[in-house]
């Protein structure tokens, strides 16, 4: 592995100085490439995974532009190739795995693509040694607490004959200054902090993204600030468990204070955020989710099983009634308010009667949108080595189950919305039919309705005429 000098003795300016010096030097080269060919050196990166993930993404993006090579979305074209990887469930896994036997017939065409891998699935000490010796011909690999170095690791991998290799294994302070490339100018992300502390038994995130971590306040408040000038005009703040930020901060700050803080930005009219643990959300935050206008009426709250029993196993530190008294709290607040969770199916030891409890508050709860999945055993987490694993057939026959009980509740909820008027943020056109414009309620579901360009960016009414399973179709009113 490369012997850098660890960050807590590096100041954040050397790193950002030694960026711009060889991010220069890269651009350079590809400058010169370009003059000699009049060809531009292409990038692409592929990711996996969840919001943070995509948000590390645009760190990257904005880092290979400024290197002056071009963006591209096929890999095929592409003269480098990042993967940023996640480990959270073994699909994730073995689709990268996948591509990265793509990439090795890609390099047989092209000897000079490079290819770097980075993201969760780096952390793992057996995911590098497998890297090491069944995919050498990979010419970086950099973990989650590396990204800032990632110009000079290039800069080396460009010039090294074997795998460049940087991975700590525990995270640093946090980075301030690196730039943004975000995808989507209207609406984006910021990462209010960093890790997780809640080591919940199924889940790698806490060994492959540190302990929590929080950003000052200044430094959210100026990005958020900076990006509103820019245009953006909806802000999801994005963490593990946004409800403990402020804990390691002096002096202390919660959620609640950072989020009023936000709504005070100037041209900033929506804020989301994700994702809140059942354990930590305050009364304080769902009363400043009622009374401020510019706060999603949305919450994503993960309850990930309904048996009290598998909760304790899962360490989730909460029960299913004070997760149904959240619920309650937050509906006679907000009556409007959407909420949506995570459901884990077959975790260790999940008896018949365990999972009939997850079906049971489903029914309670009454949700907007679920995100549904079969449990996965994760090397280095507790719950991979408790005993009693649900066989893989079971848990497909549960979740089954589980989706005939969830979705035609989820699409009774959506008809009821037939001639209720929202408001909504038009994004653009919608993916599935560009002759049609989308947007977002506040409370998250995707609305689709006939209109011009020249209102993308506009907040509208829009009077649901057709209501469907995973999405609404109205008109603007
Ligand atoms: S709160 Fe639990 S599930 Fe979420 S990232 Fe932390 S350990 Fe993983």
């Amino acid at each position: 592995m490369s012997n850098r000098v660890p960050i807590s003795i590096q100041s954040v300016e050397s790193i950002l100085e030694e960026n711009d010096v060889k991010i220069r030097e890269i651009k350079a080269s590809v400058d010169q490439y370009f003059e000699e060919t009049g060809y531009r050196k292409r990038a692409c990166i592929k990711t996996y995974g969840c919001q943070m993930n995509e948000h590390d993404s645009e760190k990257l993006d904005a880092m290979l532009m400024d290197m002056g090579y071009v963006m591209t979305e096929k890999m095929e074209d592409a003269d480098l190739i990042v993967f940023n990887t996640c480990c959270v469930r073994e699909n994730a896994e073995l689709k990268v795995y996948g591509n990265l036997g793509r990439v090795k017939n890609l390099k047989k065409k092209n000897p000079n693509l490079i290819l770097a891998v980075c993201g969760c699935m780096m952390q793992q000490p057996h995911v590098v040694e497998a890297i090491k010796h069944k995919y050498a011909y990979v010419d970086l690999v950099f973990g989650t607490h590396n990204l800032h170095h990632f110009p000079g690791l290039l800069s080396e991998a460009m010039h090294a004959d074997k795998t460049v290799i940087e991975v700590w294994d525990t995270e640093g302070q946090v980075i301030e200054g690196l730039q943004v490339n975000r995808k989507k100018s209207l609406k984006g992300f910021v990462n209010i902090m960093y890790g997780c502390n809640n080591f919940c038994a199924y889940c790698i995130v806490p060994y492959t993204r540190g302990r929590e971590r929080s950003r000052r306040p200044e430094d959210i408040l100026e990005e958020v600030a900076t990006m509103a000038a820019e245009g953006t005009k909806e802000i999801m703040l994005l963490g593990q468990n946004v409800n403990s930020y402020g804990k390691t901060l002096k002096p202390v700050i919660d959620f609640a204070d950072l989020l009023e803080r936000v709504s005070e930005v100037e041209g900033i009219e929506r804020i989301r955020f994700m994702t809140s643990h059942p354990k930590d959300i305050s009364q304080k935050l769902l009363e400043l989710m009622a009374s401020n206008d510019k706060i999603c009426k949305s919450l994503h709250l993960p309850i990930q099983a309904g048996s009290n029993r598998i909760l304790k196993n899962m360490n989730r530190h909460y029960t299913r009634e004070q997760y149904l008294d959240i619920v309650d709290r937050a509906r006679a607040l907000m009556p409007d308010v959407g909420i949506s969770t995570d459901i884990i199916v077959g975790f260790p030891g999940e008896t018949e009667a365990d999972f009939e409890e997850t079906l049971d508050i489903i029914r309670r709860v009454n949700y907007d949108s679920a995100f549904t999945y079969l449990y996965s055993r994760r090397t280095g987490t507790p719950a991979a080595t408790l005993p009693d694993q649900v066989p893989e057939a079971e848990k497909h026959a549960r979740i089954d189950r589980l989706l005939k009980v969830l979705n035609p509740m989820i699409n009774a909820r959506m008809k009821s919305y037939k001639d209720t008027v929202f408001e909504v943020l038009v994004e653009g056109p919608s993916k599935n039919n560009p002759a049609i414009l989308m947007g977002r309620t506040s409370q998250s579901h995707t609305v689709n309705f006939p209109g011009e360009a020249s209102w993308i960016g506009e907040t509208i009414q829009v009077k649901i005429t057709r209501p469907k399973l995973f999405s609404l179709y109205g008109e603007r009113i």
